[in-house]
């Protein structure tokens, strides 16, 4: 086929754990497809992320569907690489149809109610459309004043791989998520001083809730007989976490007001030296090739969905990006279960 021509039943856009779990059931479902990915290599987001950073749960609570997550040997939490080695076999093992790199630009109506997808090596037509894009491309960072001013080097979290890039430095760390708790940790020891700010007080949750918890908390919670995880805590105590917060190194403390050109500067006046803020701020999902389309958005430039399904649009399906698009859907044991319902309400569209 010529660039120009490509032409299947349905398209998914992002080759991370989400489009993969999309692939997954495509194939099963006997549909025609193409999965399109901006990266050089397989492992989606996974490919980026620090050295230390392992898995809030053991493999095999880590799994996408079919091929179950190997164990990685000398460790309970496998790092970052190993979900790369995974998620490489897994695209392999189940001969996904994975076009990279190719960057998708735009999304379009066609006149025979298709949809016309706009990428740097030509165009597709398909007639529904996953997207699974993630959130790692677009990192956030709140507006602070003073924020130019600020001599010093500042970081997000997308840019974070190692405490010896920080040996001997001043740190502030900002934000009250897993990001923040675990790069406070990690830099513990080999900066000189770290500071965790968080704009409310920072919640641990209980020792015992790991990945696979999480998933069946989210999981009760769709039926209505459970607690929320945000009422629980907003950070998994992972052993670094939990170490430096019983030895009392990772006490977090509130926002500070403005930046100033040696530090952050606090309610009471007071200014913190600092060499380096490091911004765990969170992502938004990224989703500007589907602003064509005119969907109906809700809040932080999410998509209103109905499951997975854009509401206003039952051609387009999201996955990952957040529990918006279903309970545990941005978790490699959480994607599976929404990946399978979308290709099922798909199915029944194409018929
Ligand atoms: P991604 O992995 O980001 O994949 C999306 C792919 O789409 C990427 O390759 C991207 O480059 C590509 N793309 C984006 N835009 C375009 C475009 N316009 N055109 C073409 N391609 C595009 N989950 C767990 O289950 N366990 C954990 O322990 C865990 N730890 C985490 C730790 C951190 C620091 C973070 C940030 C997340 C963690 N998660 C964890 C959550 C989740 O598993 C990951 O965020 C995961 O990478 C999300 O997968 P995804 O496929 O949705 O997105």
């Amino acid at each position: 086929q010529t660039p120009a021509r490509r032409r299947v039943q349905v398209l998914v856009i992002g080759g991370g754990q989400a489009g993969l779990a999309a692939g997954y059931y495509l194939r099963r479902a006997g549909l025609d497809f193409a999965v399109l990915d901006n990266a050089e290599a397989p492992g989606g987001a996974w490919q980026d992320y620090w050295e230390s950073l392992r898995l809030f749960s053991p493999a095999a609570y880590s799994s996408l569907p079919g091929r179950p997550m190997p164990n990685q040997p000398g460790h309970d939490a496998p790092d970052a690489a190993h979900v790369v080695d995974y998620l490489t076999e897994y695209e392999k093992r189940y001969e996904l149809p994975v076009h990279r790199p190719v960057q998708v630009h735009a999304v379009h109506d066609t006149d025979d109610g298709g949809l016309l997808v706009h990428t740097d090596d030509g165009t597709w037509h398909t007639r529904a459309l996953i997207s699974a894009t993630g959130n790692w491309t677009r990192p956030f960072v709140p507006a602070v004043p003073g924020q130019q001013l600020f001599g010093g080097r500042q970081i997000h979290t997308r840019g974070y791989r190692r405490p010896e890039d920080f040996t001997g430095q001043r740190v502030v760390v900002v934000g009250g998520g897993n990001s923040g708790a675990q790069i406070a940790a990690d830099l513990l020891g080999l900066a000189d001083s770290v500071r965790w700010v968080t704009r409310r007080p920072a919640r641990l949750l209980p020792d015992e809730i790991d990945g696979r918890a999480l998933f069946e908390i989210a999981t009760r919670r769709v039926q209505d007989d459970g607690p929320r995880i945000s009422d629980l805590g907003d950070i998994v105590a992972v052993p670094p976490v939990r170490a430096a917060r019983a030895a009392g190194l990772l006490d977090d403390q509130p926002m500070f007001d403005a930046l100033t050109p040696v530090g952050p500067r606090f309610r009471d006046g007071s200014i913190w030296p600092a060499d380096a803020v490091i911004w765990c701020t969170g992502f938004r999902p990224a989703l500007a090739h589907l602003a064509p389309l005119g969907l109906r958005t809700g809040e932080r430039d999410r998509i209103a969905t109905a499951g997975t399904r854009a509401q206003s649009d039952p051609r387009i399906h999201l996955l990952g990006y957040g529990d918006w698009t279903g309970p545990a859907s941005a978790t490699l044991i959480g994607v599976g279960r929404t990946a399978r319902q979308a290709v099922a309400e798909i199915t029944e569209l194409l018929r």
